[in-house]
């Protein structure tokens, strides 16, 4: 599965590399990867998918 995210560094859209999943405390669900381009660190924040009922 390839994700792709906006790298800060080259100032645009590139696909990720070397990703990894992450789950937050929050219980929300991250990746963390390295831009194919230039190698700059890239995180994305995953939409919550979970069903948690509200009281
Ligand atoms: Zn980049």
């Amino acid at each position: 599965m390839t994700h792709s995210g906006y790298c800060m560094r080259c100032r645009a859209h590139r696909e990720m590399k070397d990703v990894a999943n992450l789950s937050m405390k929050n219980g929300r669900n991250a990746v963390k990867g390295a831009c194919s381009a230039c190698g700059a660190g890239m995180y994305k924040i995953l939409p919550a998918e979970e069903k948690k009922p509200k009281a």
